[in-house]
């Protein structure tokens, strides 16, 4: 690519808009351009990185045995009733109506629509197991779309689809998924970690998300430094118990007239059950007359816990809300909120403020009561996992294997085992060995491809710009010319080296531009591309050119065979 004949328009200044470094560089780079909340225009060169992830996505899939296809975006009401989810997935189903007044949704993710290929296609187990992915545009309409590309409303998600005869199958699979997952980060030069994941809306038993790691990162993640265990706090959150009530105190509900069931809960935040709330449910006002807002912490049929906003300890954790986008966070029509005066400033709870609950006492399931005297276990069912909701650095592991880490990440990519959720209730089926119908178990994973290219940035930056992993870089490298208008010789040498490297597969562009050297470089360094060889009348004298490593702090003359041995 000569850079004269591309579209290359970085800024100088940073963007005052942006929170965190990926957005801001990308932004000052010139990759994407805003078109309106949470969308965004990537320029040819954001595509070029995009491009770059997305076919290593691509080959390792297909090296791992999964099959490209491609599903529509726009899908109809119907097909999502069969599973229920037209209702159960909430705000962010993004729904539309054609002329006839006909709806349907802009595809949050596939479940729905590649089951329904499935049971068209496949008939036999003798087909399976068989695992079928895209790699295309989804939308969700996320209640805070922020940091760029990062959380976008629409953005570009590879998503695969496993179909399998039994469990055993599926657990291969799965394994298959999350070592192709492992060679995809590693390809792409990331620091990554697998946690245990909560299987969320999607549904399932088995989940691990792929984190890469950064302090910029939305989840809370801890892991062990001696053992395998490694989890997403949110995970913890969602099957904690609530406090532990002395042994003998007997289980009492408490008249409380304003509690809602965990079904009121849920639906109000548009969640299905067994999904962590980290958010308020609307309880009307407190004694003083002040507007009081409950979060409440839903673990399969009841509320574990819940905890008036008021009696929070550590203020910093709040923040000021105005109604409008409390009404916005819940999804309800403006008036819900009844008697709380409008346009006052509410205090909502952030959203991973979970951990300083204590001592309350847990919802009744009921409308109107609470439960005190909880004995989880004798109650209530004990959690599936440790409770890691308190812990600090160093604290043990709960396997009682090494001390625990926290780290924040940012996740990128998500393997589920789904079972027969989707494929019982699409009544879709196989003929099993026997000749019996059986539906077939399956998983989904999905990466972020889109996501990656923000998460690679806020790992790999310097003061000057982005730092491309090798893989992900527009070009490998750029070949520099100082004056081109002006020094024919030069101009030549540097055509011959871009020709030359491009015929040996090194993917490269030609700056020929025509800016000082100081604009010129600067635009190569924030653009962040790995290699840089200047041509100049100088170095052509001596018969070398000028090689700088994106990562060095220093140049080298090389000469010509030095050169390729180093772009190799
Ligand atoms: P998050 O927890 O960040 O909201 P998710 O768990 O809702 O993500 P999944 O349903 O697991 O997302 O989708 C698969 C992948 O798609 C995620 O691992 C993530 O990399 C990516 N992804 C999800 N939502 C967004 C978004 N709003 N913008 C960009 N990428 C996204
Ligand atoms: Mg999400
Ligand atoms: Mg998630
Ligand atoms: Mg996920």
């Amino acid at each position: 690519m000569r850079l004269s004949q591309f579209h290359l328009r970085t800024e100088k200044e940073t963007p005052a808009e942006a929170e965190i470094v990926s957005h801001k560089l990308m932004l000052k780079a010139g990759m994407i351009r805003k078109l309106a909340a949470g969308l965004y225009t990537w320029s040819p060169l954001g595509l070029r990185v995009l491009r770059k992830v997305e076919a290593v996505v691509r080959e390792e899939m297909d090296r791992a045995g999964a099959i490209e296809m491609a599903m529509p975006s726009v899908q109809p009401k119907e097909l999502w009733e069969e599973t229920g989810r037209w209702a159960k997935f909430g705000p962010q189903l993004l729904k539309i109506r054609d002329r006839k007044e006909q709806e349907y949704c802009f595809t949050p993710t596939a479940e729905e629509a590649v089951t329904d290929f499935f049971r068209q296609e496949f008939s036999s187990y003798k087909q399976l197991p068989v695992n079928l992915y895209q790699i295309t545009t989804k939308f969700r309409d996320e209640i805070r779309p922020r940091f760029g590309v990062m959380r976008a409303r629409e953005f570009l998600m590879k998503d695969a689809y496993s179909f399998h005869i039994d469990e055993d199958s599926l657990r291969v699979e799965y394994r298959n998924m999350y070592d192709a997952y492992s060679r995809i980060f590693t390809r792409l030069g990331l620091k990554f970690r697998a946690v245990a994941a909560d299987t969320g809306a999607i549904g399932g038993s088995a989940s691990h998300e792929f984190q890469v790691l950064a302090d910029s990162g939305e989840d809370a993640l801890a892991y062990s430094d001696a053992s395998d265990f490694a989890a997403n706090v949110e995970l913890a959150e969602a099957v904690a118990p609530g406090p532990r009530a002395a042994a003998g105190e007997p289980l009492r509900e408490v008249a409380t007239p304003t509690q809602k069931t965990c079904e009121d809960v849920a639906a109000l935040l548009g969640i299905p059950l067994a999904r962590t709330v980290k958010s308020v449910a609307v309880m009307g006002t407190g004694d003083d007359g002040a507007p009081q807002f409950t979060l409440a912490l839903v673990r399969g049929d009841h509320v574990v816990n819940e905890i008036k906003l008021a009696k929070l300890p550590g203020l910093a954790d709040y923040r000021l809300a105005s109604e409008a986008e409390i009404l916005e966070y819940l999804g309800c029509e403006p008036g819900f909120l009844g008697p709380l005066q409008p346009r006052r400033p509410i205090r909502v709870i952030a959203d991973r403020t979970v951990a300083a609950m204590a001592d309350f006492v847990v919802g009744a399931n009921k409308p109107g009561f609470h439960l005190a005297g909880v004995n989880w276990g004798r109650d209530l069912p004990e959690p599936e996992v440790a409770d890691i909701r308190n812990v600090v650095e160093g604290d043990p592991s709960p396997d009682g294997k090494g001390v625990l880490r926290m780290a924040r990440g940012i996740e990128v990519g998500h393997v589920f085992a789904l079972g027969r959720k989707y494929s019982e209730a699409m009544h879709c089926s196989v003929l099993d060995a026997a000749g019996k119908a059986v539906a077939p178990a399956m998983g989904c994973y999905g990466i972020g491809v889109s996501r990656i290219v923000a998460a690679a940035i806020e790992q790999n930056h310097d003061a000057a710009g982005i730092v491309w992993p090798p893989a992900m870089a527009p070009w490998r490298v750029v070949v520099c010319v100082i004056n081109p208008k002006n020094d024919p010789a030069v101009t030549a040498a540097a055509e011959a080296l871009y020709a030359e490297l491009n015929a040996a597969g090194l993917d490269a562009a030609l700056d020929d531009r025509g800016l000082r050297p100081g604009a010129m470089f600067a635009d190569i360094e924030l653009i962040g591309i790995p290699h840089r060889v200047v041509v100049s009348a100088r170095g052509l004298d001596a018969g070398t050119f000028e090689y700088r490593a994106r990562t060095a702090s220093e140049s080298e003359q090389l000469d010509r065979a030095a050169l390729l041995e180093k772009l190799r």
